[in-house]
């Protein structure tokens, strides 16, 4: 039922009639838990009061199913002012983004000028940027792109996705980068041909990129709600002797709020993942399909309280 279910939301997700409709009407159907609000503003509040409470923050420009160059400048445009009241504000948080928003379905000449023009402001005001990972048929072609941009700039960093039969291979090809890598378990329907389908195998593989981006000196983040791999990372730095300044925990805004507290406390660094946007829709139905537990909010917001 529950893999049922996981299909369903992430069949939604990529409807464009209703991403289109969601843009219109504004957050909806109790997005709110998860997405920050719609503008810049609404943005910077949020990540006040995280940076208040000791968590470090990364603020994702939602956006996904770019159809024409204006709406992919846009979306860089949109990212470039969300550096700026970073940098404005004085707040500890970095950017993330998807290629597709910045025209990877377009054209790859249209990614890199977009990227360069986010990445020349990001480079003066110290901001740093993560690109997602997307689906497998997107996922070579951001790893070469970001393997292009890091040539130039520093304040980038990408995302690998342990359910993927690549993922190894990719994490050992990039260490000539000293990347700056977030390491998450996937969050797209994926065809066994590429990806793991037994959840026990897409875990185990987490472990394993964990530990050999880790003891490859480079810095890890950590990002994942679920226990056991957090607390394996907990012994694996404690082990390896290695420091707090190498690795960081990342959750997503809204998800897991206690446990995200709880590791401040113990003394981790904790970044939260916060979306902001009118393209919430994709971003949020993908939520829903990790945890059809959440539909309950869902109907909350449609049925009211
Ligand atoms: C900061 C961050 C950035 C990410 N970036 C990307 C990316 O670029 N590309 C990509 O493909 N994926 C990304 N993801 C999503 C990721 O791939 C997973 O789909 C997602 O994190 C769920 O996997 P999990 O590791 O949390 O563990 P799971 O095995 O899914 O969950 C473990 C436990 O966590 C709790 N939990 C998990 N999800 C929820 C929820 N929605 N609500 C409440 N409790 C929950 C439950 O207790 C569950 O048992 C990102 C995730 C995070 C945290």
């Amino acid at each position: 039922m529950e893999r049922l279910l996981r299909n369903f939301f992430l069949f939604l997700s990529k409807n464009r009639l209703f991403t289109k409709l969601a843009k219109k009407y504004g957050l909806r159907f109790g997005a709110g838990k998860f997405v920050a609000g719609v503008s810049v503003p609404d943005a910077v509040d949020t990540i006040k009061q995280l940076n208040n409470q000791g968590m470090s923050v990364t603020i994702d420009h939602l956006g996904e199913f770019i159809d024409s160059e204006s709406e992919a400048r846009e979306a860089a445009d949109g990212c470039i002012e969300a550096i700026k009241a970073i940098a404005e504000h004085h707040l500890d948080s970095q950017l993330s983004l998807k290629l597709t928003s910045m025209g990877l379905d377009i054209s790859e000449e249209l990614v890199m000028e977009n990227m360069k023009r986010i990445l020349d402001v990001a480079e003066e005001k110290e901001v740093f940027v993560t690109l997602d990972m997307e689906d497998f048929d997107r996922c070579s072609q951001t790893i070469d792109i970001f393997k292009k941009l890091r040539q130039d700039y520093e304040h980038i960093g990408t995302v690998l996705q342990s359910y993927l039969y690549r993922t190894v291979e990719d994490i050992e090809e990039l260490n000539d980068y000293n990347p700056n890598l977030r390491l998450v378990k996937g969050a797209y329907k994926e065809s066994p041909k590429v990806a793991f389908p037994d959840k026990s195998d897409v875990d185990e593989n987490l472990k394993k990129i964990i530990r050999i981006h880790l003891l490859n000196g480079n810095y890890t983040a950590v990002a994942s709600h679920d226990d056991k791999i957090i607390e394996y990372t907990k012994e694996l730095v404690k082990k390896e002797n290695i420091s707090t300044d190498q690795f960081e925990f990342q959750m997503l805004y809204g998800i897991r709020v206690e446990r995200q507290k709880e590791l401040v406390q113990e003394g981790y660094k904790m970044r939260v993942y916060v979306p902001y946007g009118n393209d919430w829709y994709g971003y949020f139905m993908r939520r829903l399909a990790e945890r059809p537990a959440n539909v309950a909010f869902v109907l909350k917001g449609v049925f009211g309280k």
